[in-house]
């Protein structure tokens, strides 16, 4: 059959505009990033529209916190980006614009864009907020079956599992301790500036299904209220999640971040990265050294956690009031949660990645050919796919300096 197409495309300059709020918090130069996405390909029920409606309903809440007489510790910002359909473009120039301001201030960039397509939930993040997003998860009720959202989420991908005996590798390698894996970014959403241009850390989360009418004019309020969520409950659960990660990045003493988590991954992710370079005889490159800036990496990760516990507890012995002993435990809690903060943006570097200098960090982005999907430790990586041995020695090099610069910034703040 031969189809002739003929498409009408319309190249007009149009504005564009974010919509950008914030609850000022005690330490208003410390931001807790909700960003969502406004417009859609269509009618957009789904994509954006679910993620926008747990916004205002988050939003909501903290109106009523706030009139309560809560202060967040930290300043919670909530954007409404425009242009994302067509290559995130409001959140981009957005990050792009407050770039220097969001690297000295951003804690954590917390993505939702399609909040619901079903009853499923689903996320991706970076390894030092897993602990914190499994967390939050076992607090929140699944509002179909009555467990925890955690519960549902990991029975539900244990039924999905495929059985060990017939996949090569199953389960040896699941570092994350539990059964349903948080995935790697990649690209596809707005969180893409904030992790991968400015280092920020981030995730991504959301309820999934039979969804089917993606980026579709079927991707409308008849379909959500007859099949996605027709009750809307899981809305609701989306707000609840949302908000409560968000309160707990921007109210905790110190910032739940985990880098032992961050570097058991990416050992996780060379270990694959060899399996592929030995299945194509690939070498030349420095693999004792990425070892040891692993192990040197997983070592200070540990010292951190050990810091944090000690400064903690010693905030907690120490009564309140401006006297010498509070003001010292105060200035240590900052001291290591500049260090959190500032450990992800140690990741990346000015170079950027190989023919794509806007991506900087060393350790997540997309795939150059991949569209969406990730590709971890990506220039190390294509180099392996290209059989580019020089390529690959030399993208490792820059994996080794990253690492080894998210290593000094934890050690200097626990010495
Ligand atoms: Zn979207």
């Amino acid at each position: 059959m031969r189809v002739h197409l003929k498409t009408d495309m319309d190249y007009q300059t149009r504005k564009i505009w974010d919509v950008i709020a914030r609850i000022d918090g005690n330490e208003k130069d410390r931001w807790v990033v909700m960003g969502n996405h406004r417009d859609a390909w269509t009618f957009g029920a789904v994509d954006p529209n679910s993620g926008t409606t747990a916004m205002l309903e988050a939003a909501r809440g903290f109106g009523e916190l706030l009139k309560q007489g809560w202060k967040p510790r930290r300043s919670i910002l909530l954007c409404s980006w425009d242009g994302e359909e067509y290559g995130l473009l409001g959140s981009t120039e957005w990050a792009e614009e407050n770039a220097a301001e969001l690297r000295n201030k951003a804690v954590a960039y917390l993505n939702v864009d399609v909040a619901v397509a079903g009853p499923h939930f689903g996320a991706s993040s970076v390894p030092s907020l897993w602990k914190l997003l499994q967390a939050a998860t076992r607090d929140i009720r699944d509002p179909k079956t009555g467990k925890t959202v955690f519960q549902q989420w990991q029975d539900r991908a244990r039924e999905l599992r495929p059985d060990p005996d017939l996949v090569e590798d199953a389960g040896d390698n699941n570092i994350q301790g539990t059964e349903a894996r948080i995935s790697a970014l990649g690209s596809g959403s707005d969180y893409t500036p904030f992790l991968q241009h400015l280092g920020v850390p981030s995730l991504d989360m959301g309820f999934g299904g039979d969804y089917g009418v993606y980026h579709s004019a079927f991707d409308s309020f008849y379909w959500m209220s007859h099949f996605g969520d027709p009750e809307f409950v899981y809305h609701v659960t989306a707000a609840q999640l949302w908000g409560t990660i968000a309160m707990r990045l921007a109210d905790a003493p110190s910032l739940p971040l985990n880098y032992s988590d961050y570097a058991a991954q990416v050992r996780e992710f060379f270990n694959e990265n060899i399996k592929v370079a030995k299945r194509r005889n690939l070498s030349g490159f420095d693999e004792t050294a990425m070892t040891d800036a692993v192990d040197i990496f997983v070592k200070e990760a540990g010292r951190m956690e050990k810091s944090k516990e000690d400064a903690l507890a010693e905030l907690e012995r120490v009564p309140a009031g401006a006297n010498d002993r509070r003001t010292h435990a105060e200035a240590r809690v900052r001291r290591l949660n500049d260090a959190l903060m500032a450990t992800e943006r140690a990741l990346t570097d000015s170079q950027g990645l190989r023919g794509r200098p806007w991506y900087k960090h060393q350790i997540y982005a997309p795939g150059f050919y991949t569209g969406y999907a990730a590709l971890p430790l990506p220039d190390f990586r294509q180099a392996l796919d290209d059989r580019n041995s020089a390529n690959a020695k030399e993208g490792l090099e820059r994996i080794i300096h990253a690492l080894n610069r998210a290593t000094d910034t934890l050690h200097q703040a626990t010495d």
